[in-house]
């Protein structure tokens, strides 16, 4: 009932779909298909488990969330089994969690030559069930503050696959797929195959997908045993060692040990294959037969200007007059200028890392303001310089109101952007999918954006 209350209170087209189809149907056979919705582990399809360290809303801090639970209740959607297994972050945002509570079992695992005991949390997020991890461990892995840049980041990850595996082994389940992404989790096809197969508990087939191939997860070799993975074992070449250097890495190990490998879109995919693969390219040539690119999508509920709680006004492609309310709203709420309806506002939102082109977001700013437009900004930045440059740009048109730089995380001002833009600029030097630009177009916003990775197979 949860599950489905959920579901209503997010307007989940799955409902519709089902009350659709069986409109006119017998009462039963009606309660049969939200039964079957509500109870996954009803249904003939695959049981799925993702091990991710984000997922939106509940932890995000980019497109990783988003795939996590739009592939997820895609899945679901399909009649599969999916479950989630998320760390227990101190930051997290709770209120987005349903029935949140916490199991009166004690998981242990191990780390370091010790066992330790993990708390686990379930709950619902976006109608899906989700595990959460918080270990009984002195580090403190999770109460941070913050999802990612701590010192520690790769023993508190290397952490979190053990743990995660170990939850999935003790509960018995027969899991057919285990879902690893990026660099984070990236250590549970190792340990799924050199450890865990080895107790018997060998039902699943690996799947990885990388993300973006910039971050890979190195350490000193040594480090890689925390975790309970074998150094000597694993420090070669045509293994977990990498390419350039000679510390350990996790996307490689990942790679190696995986059943599937997957990136974010075609084009990546083949960019992969030669610089854009970071020094990973000879292990993806390797493995190249069961590597492949596959375009991500975007939740289509979450991201619909027609149920969009968080717009003044909701619109469709039919009737765009909702689009002008919105734009007319933000003007307000940021103190832009509001007396041509017409003048162009151009929307960026993104994590502010040389990847995504800086430099051009910034002649785009300065452009924007000589020709007479408007410019929203949107976005924070684990690299100290450049905040502290962005900073510097807001105070120089802090008296200008026809641009507006808002330098932090805000899921609900991302939404109002989307709506109220004329064009949406993703002017990023490579990009693995993206996924701003396809929300843009679902809110009627054009992307402006550089042929390079999904931009190229979503925009052009
Ligand atoms: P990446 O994963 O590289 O950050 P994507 O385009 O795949 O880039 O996904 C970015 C996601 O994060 C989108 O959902 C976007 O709306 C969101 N996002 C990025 N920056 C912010 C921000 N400052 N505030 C709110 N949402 C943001």
């Amino acid at each position: 009932a949860s599950m489905l209350r959920e579901m209503v209170r997010k307007r989940d087209s799955r409902l519709r779909e089902a009350y659709l189809s069986y409109r006119g149907t017998e009462n039963r056979d009606v309660m049969d298909s939200f039964l079957k919705m509500a109870l996954p582990g009803t249904s003939s399809g695959l049981h799925i488990a993702h091990i991710a360290a984000e997922m939106a809303p509940v932890a995000k801090v980019g497109g990783l969330a988003d795939v996590i639970s739009g592939l997820g209740k895609a899945l679901q959607k399909k009649g599969h089994l999916v479950e989630i297994i998320l760390p227990k972050y101190d930051c997290m945002q709770v209120d987005q969690v349903s029935n949140l509570k916490v199991l009166d079992v004690l998981v242990q695992s191990y780390f370091e030559g010790n066992m330790f005991n993990n708390k686990i949390w379930t709950g619902t997020v976006e109608g899906l069930p989700v595990y959460f991890i918080e270990p009984q461990h002195p580090a403190m892995f999770f109460s941070r503050a913050q999802y990612y840049g701590e010192h520690d980041d790769f023993k508190r990850f290397a952490y979190f696959s053990r743990a995660a595996l170990e939850l999935l082994y003790q509960s018995g389940k027969k899991v057919d797929i285990i879902h690893c992404h990026d660099w984070q989790t990236a250590f549970v096809a190792p340990l799924y195959w050199d450890v865990y197969a080895n107790l018997g508990f060998n039902s699943a087939r690996i799947c990885f997908t990388c993300h973006n191939f910039e971050y890979q997860g190195t350490a000193p070799a040594r480090d890689l045993a925390w975790c309970g993975l074998d150094v000597e074992h694993l420090d070669r070449p045509d293994r977990m060692r990498d390419n350039s250097h000679g510390r350990i890495n996790a996307v490689k190990g990942a790679i190696v040990y995986s059943n599937i490998v997957t990136t974010v879109s075609p084009t990546y995919a083949l960019e992969v294959r030669s610089e854009g693969g970071r020094g990973l390219q000879d292990t993806l040539k390797v493995h190249s037969r069961k590597f492949l690119g596959i375009l991500n999508g975007i939740d289509t509920d979450t991201w619909n200007p027609s149920t969009d709680r968080y717009l003044k006004v909701q619109y469709n492609a039919k009737d765009l007059q909702g689009k002008a309310a919105n734009k007319a709203a933000l003007r307000e709420q940021l103190n832009l200028a509001s007396a041509y309806p017409s003048q162009p506002l151009v929307g960026c939102i993104t994590r502010l890392v040389a990847q995504k082109g800086v430099h051009l977001i910034r002649h785009a700013i300065y452009k924007t303001a000589e020709l007479g437009g408007q410019f929203v900004l949107l976005g924070s930045s684990p690299v100290p310089e450049i905040q502290r440059e962005f900073e510097g740009i807001a105070d120089h048109f802090q008296n200008n109101n026809n641009i507006r730089l808002i330098l932090k995380y805000d899921d609900a001002l991302s939404h109002c952007i989307y709506a109220a833009s004329d064009m949406f600029i993703v002017p990023s030097i490579f990009e693995p999918c993206g996924l701003t630009q396809m929300i843009a177009m679902r809110y009627g916003s054009v992307p402006i954006v550089r042929k390079t990775g999904g931009l190229n197979d979503r925009c052009l």
